[in-house]
């Protein structure tokens, strides 16, 4: 993917240092400190509908959109059933 696929990135709250510092976007533990922190900033970011979006369609890991591996596990889940 080119850095212009990318550019939508540009606007998101994770990229702010304060959450780069405070947050933890890719937890080994979903339910830690960082990664609620993380969900936190995602609650705030203007381009979270799109950064869900994109995570679900890429099976991407860790924090994206607000919602973690587990919850976008189950999205899918619920996707399939219904289109099944
Ligand atoms: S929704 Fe969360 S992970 Fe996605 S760009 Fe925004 S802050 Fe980053």
């Amino acid at each position: 993917m080119n850095a212009t696929a990318w550019a939508w990135q540009d606007a998101g709250v994770c990229r702010h240092p304060r959450a780069q510092a405070n947050a933890d976007f890719f937890p080994g533990d979903r339910r830690s400190r960082g990664a609620v922190l993380a969900k936190a900033y995602c609650g705030v970011c203007p381009i979270r509908q799109q950064c869900l979006d994109y995570a679900l369609r890429n099976a991407e890991r860790g924090i994206w959109g607000g919602l973690d591996d587990v919850e976008r596990d189950d999205i899918r889940m619920d996707i399939e059933v219904r289109t099944a």
